[in-house]
């Protein structure tokens, strides 16, 4: 990598402005599963070395804003590494609590470096969440699959976390290799005796460079598991991606000890109102609670065929963590924006969503009512993630060139467009895809107004 490269800059810059401080790439395992193994030719992707503590701490003003900072995670075109692996990793920490005292920070970590003097320091930072991404407690399962020649240490680490009162989270990618689905099972309980807060299953992602039947997992097995782990365990797990198929605001699970469990909410609540207001989505909802100062809820429960409605105030302060967990789904005001907007500008736009997006943004249109949520659904279509391949359906990973594919075949079956609306979700903030090819070449290629929702 050439850091002099001012597109690093630019990178950093974008990811810092998001809240996320990238410390370093590398890692000290190799799972077969890493994203980082996947990319397709000419995907702008950055490999960083651990950064300089002095570059880290000229990097702080940068994070000015950030409702919370992020460490460990992928951001932008940034290829995620292991945090701890950075010889100064505490240093750092504690350089960004000096600097922000009440931003609550997030680590994300594979978890096999958190000593005993680690935990203690984190339980020392105040607001500080940690994700383990445990995958396996099985010895030979992280051996194989994982290069991790000492198993034992992350469990340790995990033990640590609970002894010391710092609050985490873990994540599991479900792979189908060895005992599979019964070590995901074993995993999960794991996590739940351990005290992490909710833990996450993950139906592994690849692209057209790996041989798909390596990781293919059925979605619905994934649920399957999600949903007999939620027999025994009062953790909330989940699973991801989420593919939401409506915009109702139920509950998928309450974190131990939390306002929304101190308040008696529970798994499959549905939220009807906050404060009077009732919720567009799912985000709509959680956005009013986590937001809101002792919010009041409006909740229906269903038990035994009939259906139960009342009201709870959550004792929580505005931006406290409501312990409330829900599928993400979509803004409806965004999609009423776009819409709204679309219809204003041209006569026949068209309306571009991802293959795990499309159907929440289908029935956000519909919500909208009247002729303005027929013509749009109508005029709504997904692009397939060709570019990437595999079984990859997010926006973020969509292309120029996938777009332009849905477009031609929309002119080979006749249908009429003037304008092209497109999820901005895949484009940094020069406007190009995670090739660095712009979206105006939709417009030049097309003939055609492309509008970023
Ligand atoms: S721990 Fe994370 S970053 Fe490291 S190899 Fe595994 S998946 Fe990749």
């Amino acid at each position: 990598m050439n850091r002099s490269s001012p597109n690093v800059h630019e990178l950093l810059y974008a990811s810092h402005s998001a809240g996320v401080l990238p410390i370093t790439s590398e890692c000290n395992l190799g799972c077969v599963f890493c994203s980082n193994r996947f990319n397709p030719p000419g995907v702008e992707a950055v490999s960083l070395p651990a950064r300089g503590v002095d570059e880290l701490r000229d990097s702080l003003d940068q994070l000015a804003g950030a409702t919370r900072i992020v460490l460990g995670e992928s951001a932008t075109r940034i290829c995620e590494g292991e945090p701890l692996t950075h010889p100064a990793f505490e240093r750092i920490l504690c350089m960004v609590r000096d600097r922000y005292p009440d931003i609550p920070l997030r680590v994300t970590t594979n978890g096999t470096l958190l000593t005993e003097a680690l935990a203690r320091r984190l339980s020392s930072l105040g607001d500080i969440e940690v994700t383990v991404s445990l995958n396996s407690t099985s010895a030979a399962v992280r051996r194989a699959l994982m290069r991790d020649d000492d198993p034992a240490r992350v469990l340790d680490g995990i033990r640590r976390l609970h002894d010391w009162g710092v609050r985490f989270h873990g994540s599991v990618v479900v792979l189908p290799h060895g005992p599979g689905a019964e070590d995901a099972l074993e995993t999960v309980r794991f996590l739940g005796s351990h005290g992490a807060r909710t833990c996450r299953l993950l139906v592994p992602g690849y692209t057209r460079c790996v041989s798909s039947p390596e990781f293919s997992v059925p979605r619905t097995a994934v649920e399957r598991l999600a949903r007999c782990a939620s027999e025994w365990t009062t953790m909330p797990v989940t699973v991801e991606p989420p593919i939401p198929r409506d915009l109702s605001a139920t509950i998928d699970g309450v974190i131990a000890g939390s306002p929304a469990q101190r308040a008696g909410l529970r798994r499959g609540d549905r939220i009807l109102a906050v404060d009077g207001a009732r919720p567009e989505s799912k985000v709509h909802a959680f956005e009013a609670i986590y937001c809101g100062g002792e919010p009041v809820i409006e909740v229906e429960r269903r038990a035994g065929g009939r259906a139960q409605r009342f009201g709870v105030k959550l004792d929580k302060r505005p931006r406290e963590a409501p312990g409330i967990v829900m599928e993400h789904d979509v803004d409806v005001s965004r999609v009423r924006e776009a819409v709204m907007s679309a219809a204003r500008m041209w006569s026949a736009p068209v309306f571009i969503s991802s293959g795990l997006g499309i159907r929440a943004v289908r029935v956000a249109m519909a919500s909208l009512g009247g002729m303005g949520g027929e013509w749009s659904t109508s005029r709504l279509f997904q692009a397939r993630n060709s570019f990437f391949g595999g079984n990859i359906g997010c926006a973020g990973l969509l292309t120029v060139s996938d777009v332009s594919q849905v477009l031609e075949g929309l002119k080979r079956r006749g249908i009429v467009f003037d304008a092209v609306v497109i999820p901005g979700e895949f484009l940094d903030r020069r406007g190009r895809d995670i090739t660095g090819r712009p979206y105006t070449d939709i417009e030049s290629s097309h003939g055609v107004s492309a509008h970023i929702a």
